[in-house]
């Protein structure tokens, strides 16, 4: 969606926004929905974005896809990219919410994928306490126990094997 400055009327206008995410471009699959304030002041648009973002990331420990999506609230100043050196956006860019447009036109579809990268949840698994996948079986633990769940009894076997083991290493130190 593109929207021409000179097109925006004087007391405002308000836009609906649907725009589907893909991986390739904002890192994850989804859909924002919301609306966004537009006012023009001189050369400087004004955007008030209200959104939320509907999105499943991969939990990084069991493989499984969950619920990731957050809220966009942020106030955008939309100033030409023209209007700035290299300099003066690498500065502002990184202290204040801006949108650089060019050719007296809003990429509203860009505006949003920018604001979806810098808002992305860092949470990249499904629960604080996931337990993940069993190492040996690869069933998630989450859902159930595996059946190669280890005894008391072995515990205690490998125990007795790493102290062996140890001891073993102590000697051939001593034998070098
Ligand atoms: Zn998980
Ligand atoms: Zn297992």
């Amino acid at each position: 969606m593109q929207i021409r400055i000179k097109d925006i009327p004087v007391e405002g206008q308000t836009v609906t926004v649907d725009i589907p995410l893909t991986k390739g471009r904002t890192t994850m699959d989804g859909r924002l929905c919301g609306q966004i304030g537009l006012r023009v002041m001189a050369d400087e648009v004004v955007a008030e974005v209200r959104a939320a973002v509907e999105a499943r990331s991969t939990c990084s420990r069991c493989l499984e896809e969950f619920e990731n999506g957050f809220k966009i609230d942020v106030v955008l100043a939309c100033v030409p990219a023209s209007s700035l050196t290299e300099d003066d956006k690498q500065l502002s860019g990184d202290e204040l919410d801006l949108y650089f447009y060019e050719d007296g036109l809003l990429d509203i579809n860009r505006m949003m994928e920018e604001q979806v990268i810098l808002n992305i949840p860092m949470q990249t698994m499904c629960s604080s306490d996931c337990k993940g996948l069993c190492p040996a079986c690869g069933e998630n633990l989450n859902i159930g126990h595996c059946k190669c769940v280890k005894r008391p009894s072995d515990e205690r076997f490998y125990a007795l094997k790493a102290l062996i083991n140890g001891a073993r290493a102590a000697n051939k130190t001593k034998g070098a």
